[in-house]
């Protein structure tokens, strides 16, 4: 008996989404430089926060995660009733989309922005709508051209993955002051933490009713595995979120690592400052070599090759040697290879490597 049910429409047309690479056939040790994640691992205030939930695995987890927005409004100086938590931000861009799209709206997002943009877009049935960039720049006119009476949601993530690239704080206020009147600005700020000094938008957030930013513990504190993010939004729009929001969204382990990790100031500090470190050191060994990167905000570098087939190769002869790094064609960038921004033994043992592949095809 063949299944005649299908799923909503919209469904079918979404790309499986293929996270990055972990390991290489055959080969035991690797470096995964694939999903950005930080060298450095988690902070031991963090851990320790961990190990202790190990007694209690038994209880729920809070629902209303209060502990864990107490300490990010506290560390960011924010309301921490104008924040949500969700299992990584990818779920708190989830709940914008079905809370705020749904058939027959239009969702518009940047043309080398975030895959989970037009999957949630698709998955409630909406529209979207991708807006090219300029030179790899999120193009605030272009996405105030693309935007409709349709409009409901605008996601740019400032930094971009896997770009790397931002936009300036105003831009950004010029994109929210110029967005139709029925939509919502998304500023995801999953990289933001990363930029010296940059509030990953809140000023902005605080200041309008029609701007949300999301956050995660995925990249500098680590914390990917355990699936933590948040986001600050105007008490009406995160009052709507925690209406679909289910009550024990996040683990107890997550909650508790989140809450140290966020308080762990001096980490978040110390990864920031090696990051920079090891960002320019490899952005100037590849541009030495010849190939061509943007200046990244990011714990990443998007490595420009000649053409897809070179980047295929060079992926291949990194991933010989154990590194792992991840050719970015799902995003429209073929002939690119976003590399993570690791320690220094691998950005040198990467430097070394695409040095000698470039040696060998000379
Ligand atoms: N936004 C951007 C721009 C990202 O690159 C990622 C992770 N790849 C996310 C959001 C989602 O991160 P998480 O769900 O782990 O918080």
């Amino acid at each position: 008996m063949s299944a005649t049910i299908q799923p909503q429409p919209g469904i079918l047309q979404i790309e499986l989404y293929k996270s990055g690479k972990s390991a290489v056939e055959g080969m035991e040790h690797v470096v995964k430089l694939s999903s950005n994640e930080n060298p450095l691992g988690a902070s031991d205030a963090a851990k320790v926060a961990y190990a202790r939930e190990m007694h209690s695995l038994n209880r729920y987890p809070s629902s209303d995660h209060i502990e864990l927005r107490t300490a990010i409004a506290q560390i960011h100086d924010l309301d921490a009733d104008r924040i949500i938590c969700g299992a990584g931000s990818d779920e708190v861009i989830t709940f914008l989309c079905q809370a705020y799209a749904g058939p027959g709206d239009e969702v518009v997002y940047t043309e080398h922005g975030f895959l989970m943009y037009p999957i949630s877009t698709l998955a409630v049935g909406a529209t979207p709508v991708k807006v090219a960039e300029k030179e790899r720049v999120a193009d605030v006119d272009a996405i105030l051209v693309a935007c409709t009476p349709k409009t409901r949601l605008v996601f740019i993530a400032n930094p971009n993955n896997p770009t790397g690239t931002m936009i300036s704080g105003r831009d950004m206020a010029r994109l929210a002051a110029g967005i139709p009147e029925q939509a919502l600005l998304v500023i995801d700020g999953a990289y933001a933490e990363y930029v010296e000094g940059y509030d990953g938008g809140t000023a902005l957030v605080d200041k309008l009713d029609n701007v949300v930013m999301t956050r995660t513990f995925s990249k500098i504190y680590g914390l990917g595995g355990l699936r933590v993010g948040w986001g600050y939004g105007p008490r009406h729009v995160i009052e709507v979120l925690n209406r679909i929001r289910g009550p024990f969204n996040l683990s107890s382990a997550g909650l508790a690592s989140a809450e140290a990790a966020v308080r762990d100031v001096g980490f978040v500090d110390k990864c920031r400052k090696e990051n920079a470190r090891m960002r320019k050191w490899l952005t100037l060994a590849l541009l030495e070599l010849g190939i061509e990167c943007d200046t990244s905000f990011a714990n990443f570098i998007l490595a420009r090759f000649a053409d897809e087939e070179q980047a295929e190769a060079c992926n291949q002869a990194l991933a010989n040697e154990g590194l792992i790094v991840r050719q970015v064609a799902a995003y429209g960038l073929p002939n690119c290879l976003r590399i993570t921004v690791g320690d220094e033994a691998s950005c040198r043992r990467v430097a070394h490597t695409i040095s000698n592949f470039f040696n060998a095809v000379l």
